[in-house]
This record gives structure tokens, C-alpha cells and sequence, in this order.
């Protein structure tokens, strides 16, 4: 057995001469102390009443007290004095000074020093770097506000201190540790546990009993006394404030003294104000940043970045939700024709109707144009999310209005519901995304619950999307070629050349399929690449085969990212295309690529190849950008050559754009003629070429071959057969 060592004798031996000392056994319980030490704690620390050194010291400071002892128990010597709050005689804390030192038997020395009115400064300066460092850019603000609490606590002793953030209308309040229930609850009006995590709205804390604030929120620093039983004798209240001048908080210390303050202490609440006010301007600048980021501008929605930010949120917590897809339909419609200040103003009116029928907890984003998703947090039966929709939908039953006119606004929804062991957030969007589309194809206006069917097309575009590439590297894509003739002479005008999959497991797959896969990838890029050089390498094989060169061309589709490639002129180049192509650019997403593509397009038009706006009628063309653009000729695209013989509109249509055509001497060509009667109403009109299933099918090289020749001859006049299938 280890004789126990005589403490009061280690404290004589080891203290040097220093009026302030204790010795710690080697569980850091106070054995022995000077009188002088005693006296100033107030603490009896006789055998039998051993109080362990972490009882004294403040809890927020015993982090850095366990560590100091480990390191002094640990390695030997003196080691630095660092400052504590320390509990003194009336209950209170005061900063001392600490360091200590390994004597024998375990036992540790502890030398105990005043803080100074330097020590003091030399701390202040320190602490105000530290607070700095903490307050990295994304730091919680009431992180750094406890911080700043524990600054001030420190330096003026025996006080409370309460800090009161203001953010973007929202109070932040964090408090000392001191601050009991019955404090918080006399000035608060809360518990003490609350006070941390409580963060309401100003109205609402005024409510919630936090009115106290109202005599103590000047905009001035004052020192008023108290008398409210809890022993706080008098409280200085100092605002913070922003740099220019706006209090966005306040710093209360609740003193037990009803003394006035020292102008010293004064001025370290000032100091402290200021720290805090700074550090409030700067996490509301990035809060702003951060809402702008994240959420759109015009309908306050969350936007793309957010939608995505939450479905890694739900990833990460792995709790069930649903999903659902809105579409507007014709919202394209609402943009060409009544502009897109209409366009915006629906998209507003809209954000609102939704949000008014959403249920508690969900919540709207709009990812993108006229596209708006729900997310529903929560296990909910599919007829549970089926019905949120209908309410969606409902919310849509008033006429919006819409620049001059108030029209009606249909939508589109898809529902996905998170089944159990299967939340994989991206995949559920996509699920309603797919049933969203389902719903779009049925005629629109409806809702679709994703279901196995639509899970087979899903599963079948995730397939081509993978195969995708490889696809048009080992040579899988082949071209058809679809004649076009002139309906004038009824000759041979040229070829449209139509890109296909031939796949080896599921067949022929079309463009309209495998294109808009291509075009959410790069792939699009490579795919019109090889088809311009297929194309190049047949015309250039047909005009070998030619004696005369007469107006023929080979049209091929480019998509309008093709259009936006920087070097696209040349890629035509390094296919030494010898003779021109005629190059069709969609009109149906938007014209507005035009704008990024024009100076590609006068390059392209310089080295000779055409350019026609394929789907005229469906986007946004103007005359004034068709004469801008040098644009070769329009294709009316296939709905209007549907509907003009059932409807008068349509053929007006029709129409307009053979003058149109006349008047700016572009050619005009008519897509998908299935009938004679569309044919004669086109040759009527005096439209200038056409095409579709009526006068020849797309079709195989060798087909076109046969039915024309080796080198196309143009000779070969117009004979209506319904032969060909592809
Ligand atoms: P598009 O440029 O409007 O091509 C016309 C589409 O209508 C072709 O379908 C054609 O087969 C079809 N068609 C022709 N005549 C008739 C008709 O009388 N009646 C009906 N109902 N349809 C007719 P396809 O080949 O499936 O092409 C679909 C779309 O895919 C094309 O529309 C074009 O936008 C795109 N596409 C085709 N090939 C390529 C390509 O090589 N590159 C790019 N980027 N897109 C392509
Ligand atoms: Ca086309
Ligand atoms: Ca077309």
C-alpha cells in the first residue's frame, strides 16, 4: 500500500514562494492551497472537503482544462498559463490565470496568477483572432455567437451575457452557461434550454414573452439597473450593428453588481458588439448569396441546384417520400405567341396556386421552364400522393391571366412514391418524371402514377442511354434516305437522310427515341458528326455517278448543340465534304440558339451549305431572323400538311408560308403528304417541294437506287407507289 502523501507538505516544498498555489492529487481533486488562494475562492479545501478542480472551473472551459492536464501529466515541467473562469466565493466567475506542473507521487502543482489589466489585452486580442478563424465563410452563426458569449464572459466577471442575433427578420439568441431557468424564464420568458434553439420570428417572439427585449433594444449602449429577484442587480445593453449603422443585434450582460460599470468593461462590450455585428452583415451576405443561389428568381421556388441539394438530403436520411412531376402543357405555346413577359407571369401565377393547395411539409421547386416538382415527405400510400396532385390540378381550374387574355392552364403530372428498401431519391424523380411524360403522351392534362409499364421504357432508355456510345463507334447507326420531290415538275429534288440504330438485341430503333438521349449528353455531338460524314461520303459517291450536276442535295438534321459547337465549320471541313450538304436546324426546342449559332451558320452558308429551318410553324422563327440568318428555305412541318384539309387555320397556315417563302425567295418544302388531296391542295398553293409516306418512304441506300438510279437522276419523274417501309 502507497503511504498517502502529505499534501499541505508538497504545497510548502514545490510552491516557491507564490502566494496563489494549490496541489492537485493525481485524480485532480484540490488537497491543499494557500490561505491566500482560499481566501479568494472562498473555498474551504480542509481534509474531507475536497472538491475536484473541475467543480471550480467553468463547464465551458473544461475541454481545454482536461486537455492541459493531460499534457501536464504527460510531459514534465512547467507549462503555460492559460485563463479559466473560475467559480468564486459569491457563486460567480472570475478569470484567473492557471498553469500547471508534475510533482512527485502523480500529484500536480498548480501555480494560480491575477489577470492583469495586460494579460487581459494580450487575451482579448487573442480571443478576437480566434472568434475570426471560427468565423469561416458556411459557419453556423450561433457557433460563433456562443463564441462571442464566452469572449465576454470571460472578461467581465461575475456576469451573464445573453446575445441576440437579427437575421433576415429572425432572432438568433444564445447565452452564457450561467443562465438558469429562473433567469431565462424572469427576462426570457423561456427556459434556459430553450433560449439556444430558439430562433423565431421577430413578431413572433414578441409573443412568445421575449417583449423583455423591448426596454433593452436601443439603439444606444445603456446600463440600467434592476430589481427582479433573481439576484441581477443590473444589466448594460450594447447593439450591434452593421456597417451601415442598421442594429442587427444585441449584447445584454446581466451584472450582479448594481454598480455602474468601468469605462473598461464598458468598452470591451463594445468591442464585443462590434465583433458581433460585423459577423451578423457577413452571414446575412452569405445567406443572400446562398437564397439566390438556390432558389429561382421569379417564382421564389427552389431551383434546379436546391431540388437537387434535398434529393441528396432524403438520400442521406434514407427516409420514404414521394414525388411529383409537374409539366404545363403548351406552355411553349404562351411564350411564342403572347411573349415571355406573359410567359413569366404564368409561371408566377402558377408557383402560387401550388404552393396555396400543397400540404404541410412538401414543398415546390422549379427545376427548369415550365417543369415543377413536389417532393412529399413521408410514407404515403400512392392514392395519397395521387389526390396532392388532383389538388394541384384543381388550383389550375380559374383562367390564369396572361398578358391581355386569361387563359386556361393544363398540366401534366407524374406521381412516384418511394416504396419500401427502394429510396433512391434520383430514381424516384425519374419514375415521376417518366409517368410525367406518360401523361403528357396521353393527351396531357392528367395524372399518371408511375407504374411497371413505364418502368419498362425507363429501363429501356437507360439501356440505349449506356449503349449509346458504343453504338456509334462499332458502327450500329445507318442512314435511310427519304426522296423529296419538286411538285411542279414531280422530279427528284433531293434526299432527307434520317439516322437509325440498327441494335442487335432489340432492332431497328428510331431517332425520335435515341436523339434526345444523345442530346443530354455530348453523344449528340458524335452522332451528328458521323452522320454529316455518311452523308458527305453518299453524295459524293452519287455525284461520281453523275454526268450532270443539277440542283440536288443531300438534307441532313443537325440538333441545335450541334449548331452551338465552337469548330463545327470545321468538322464539315475534315470531311472534305466536296459538295455541299443542305443542313436542316430544327425550329421546335427554341430559336433562341439561333442567336449563339449565327456566326457558325454565315460560316457554314460561306463555304456554300444551305440552311433550312426544319418544323417551321412550331417555334419561334421570325421573318426577321429568316431574312437575318441567310436561311435557304423552310420545311412546314408535318401538323400543319395534316391540318389543312380538315381545317380552313391550318391551311392558312400553310399558305402564308409559301408567300411568305415567295416573298423572301426561299424554298418551301411540305413534310409528311400522305394523301392526294394534300398533295393537289399543296401544288395548288404553289408550294415548292414535298415530301412524305405518299411519294416515297424513307428507305435503304440500295432501294433509293434502284428506284432512281446510281447517280439519282433527276430525271426520274414523280410515280405514286406505296412501296418501301422503314
Ligand atoms: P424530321 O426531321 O421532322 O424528320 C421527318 C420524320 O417524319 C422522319 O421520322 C420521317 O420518317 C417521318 N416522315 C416522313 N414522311 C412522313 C409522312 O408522310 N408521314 C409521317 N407520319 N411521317 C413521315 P424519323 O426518321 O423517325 O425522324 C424523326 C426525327 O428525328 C426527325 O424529324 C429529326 O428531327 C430527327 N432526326 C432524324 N435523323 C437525324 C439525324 O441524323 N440527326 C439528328 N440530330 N436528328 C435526326
Ligand atoms: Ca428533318
Ligand atoms: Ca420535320
Amino acid at each position: 500500500m502507497t503511504q498517502t502523501p502529505d499534501w499541505d507538505q508538497l504545497l510548502t516544498e514545490f510552491r516557491d514562494g507564490s502566494q496563489l498555489a494549490a496541489v492537485l492529487d493525481d485524480e485532480w481533486n484540490v488537497r491543499s492551497a494557500t490561505p491566500e488562494l482560499t481566501a479568494l475562492l472562498g473555498l474551504d479545501f480542509t481534509p474531507g472537503n475536497e472538491s475536484s478542480a473541475m467543480e471550480i472551473v467553468h463547464p465551458a472551459d473544461h475541454q481545454k482544462a482536461l486537455e492541459a492536464m493531460a499534457s501536464v501529466t504527460e510531459f514534465e515541467g512547467l507549462h503555460p498559463p492559460s485563463d479559466y473562469r473560475v467559480r468564486n466565493a459569491d457563486g460567480h466567475w472570475s478569470s484567473l490565470d492557471l498553469a500547471g506542473e508534475a510533482i512527485s507521487h502523480g500529484a500536480i502543482l498548480l501555480h494560480v496568477n491575477l489577470v492583469d489589466e495586460r494579460r487581459r489585452a494580450e487575451m482579448l486580442a487573442v480571443e478576437q483572432i480566434e472568434i475570426l478563424e471560427t468565423a469561416v465563410p458556411g459557419a453556423n452563426i450561433e457557433q460563433v455567437a456562443g463564441l462571442l458569449v464566452n469572449m465576454l464572459e470571460r472578461h467581465v466577471d461575475g456576469s451573464i451575457v445573453i446575445i441576440h442575433l437579427i437575421e433576415n427578420g429572425k432572432m438568433i439568441s444564445v447565452h452564457s452557461g450561467a443562465v438558469d431557468d429562473a433567469i431565462a424564464n424572469r427576462l426570457v420568458g423561456v427556459p434556459a434550454s430553450a433560449i439556444q434553439t430558439v430562433a423565431p420570428n421577430l413578431s413572433e417572439a414578441a409573443q412568445r414573452g421575449f417583449s423583455y427585449f423591448e426596454p433593452f433594444a436601443a439603439d444606444l449602449p445603456h446600463w440600467r439597473t434592476v430589481l427582479d429577484g433573481t439576484g441581477i442587480a443590473s444589466v448594460v445593453s450594447t447593439p450591434a450593428q452593421d456597417p451601415n449603422g442598421n442594429v442587427n443585434g444585441h449584447v445584454e450582460v446581466l451584472r450582479f453588481s448594481a454598480e455602474r460599470p468601468r469605462n473598461e468593461e464598458l468598452s470591451v462590450h463594445g468591442l464585443v458588439a462590434r465583433l458581433a455585428g460585423l459577423l451578423v452583415d457577413r452571414y446575412s451576405f452569405e445567406q443572400t448569396l446562398e437564397r439566390a443561389a438556390l432558389n429561382d428568381a421569379l417564382t421564389g421556388l427552389g431551383n434546379r441546384l436546391r431540388l437537387t441539394l434535398r434529393i441528396e438530403e432524403l438520400a442521406n436520411v434514407a427516409a420514404p417520400f414521394s414525388m411529383i412531376a409537374v409539366d404545363l402543357d403548351q406552355f411553349t405555346w404562351v411564350n411564342n405567341n403572347l411573349g415571355h413577359q406573359a410567359g413569366d407571369e404564368l409561371l408566377v401565377s402558377v408557383a402560387k396556386r401550388f404552393s396555396s393547395v400543397l400540404p404541410p411539409g412538401a414543398e415546390a421547386f422549379r427545376p427548369g421552364g415550365d417543369e415543377f416538382v413536389i417532393v412529399v415527405p413521408g410514407e404515403r400510400r400512392s392514392e395519397a400522393v395521387v389526390e396532392i396532385g388532383q389538388h394541384l390540378l384543381e388550383s389550375l381550374g380559374e383562367p390564369i391571366s396572361v398578358g391581355p387574355e386569361r387563359r386556361k392552364v393544363r398540366a401534366s403530372l407524374g406521381v412516384a412514391t418511394c416504396r419500401r428498401g427502394d429510396s433512391d431519391p434520383t430514381r424516384i424523380l425519374a419514375r415521376a418524371d417518366a409517368a410525367m411524360y406518360a401523361a403528357k403522351r396521353n393527351g396531357g392534362s392528367g395524372i399518371r402514377l408511375f407504374d411497371a409499364d413505364i418502368g419498362m421504357k425507363v429501363s429501356r432508355k437507360m439501356e440505349l442511354a449506356d449503349q449509346l456510345g458504343a453504338a456509334i463507334a462499332n458502327g450500329q447507326m445507318g442512314l435511310v434516305f427519304q426522296p423529296m420531290f419538286n411538285l411542279a415538275s414531280k422530279h427528284l429534288a433531293g434526299v432527307e437522310a434520317l439516322v437509325r440504330w440498327d441494335h442487335p438485341t432489340l432492332g431497328l430503333v428510331g431517332p425520335d427515341e435515341f436523339v434526345p438521349i444523345a442530346e443530354e449528353s455530348q453523344l449528340i455531338l458524335e452522332l451528328d458528326e458521323w452522320v454529316i460524314n455518311e452523308a458527305s461520303t453518299r453524295l459524293n459517291d452519287w455525284y461520281a455517278h453523275r454526268d450532270q450536276l443539277e440542283e440536288f442535295g443531300v438534307w441532313v438534321n443537325l440538333s441545335a448543340r450541334t449548331f452551338e459547337r465552337p469548330g463545327l465549320v470545321e468538322v464539315f471541313q475534315s470531311f472534305n465534304a466536296a459538295i455541299p450538304l443542305s443542313l436542316e436546324l430544327t425550329e421546335r426546342d427554341s430559336f433562341a440558339s439561333f442567336g449563339d449559332a449565327s456566326d457558325a451558320i454565315r460560316r457554314l452558308t460561306d463555304a456554300g451549305h444551305q440552311i433550312h429551318i426544319d418544323d417551321f410553324g412550331t417555334g419561334r422563327a421570325s421573318l426577321h431572323r429568316l431574312a437575318e440568318f441567310d436561311v435557304s428555305g423552310v420545311k412546314i412541318d408535318r401538323a400543319f400538311v395534316d391540318g389543312m384539309i380538315r381545317s380552313d387555320r391550318y391551311r392558312e397556315v400553310v399558305q402564308s408560308i409559301v408567300e411568305l417563302g415567295q416573298t423572301l425567295n426561299i424554298s418551301v418544302t411540305a413534310e409528311g403528304i400522305e394523301s392526294l388531296e394534300q398533295l393537289e391542295a399543296l401544288t395548288e398553293l404553289g408550294c415548292g417541294h414535298g415530301q412524305g409516306y405518299l411519294l416515297a418512304r424513307p428507305m435503304l441506300r440500295p432501294a433509293l437506287e434502284t428506284r432512281f438510279g446510281q447517280g439519282l437522276d433527276l430525271g426520274h419523274a414523280l410515280t405514286i407507289s406505296s412501296g418501301e417501309t422503314y
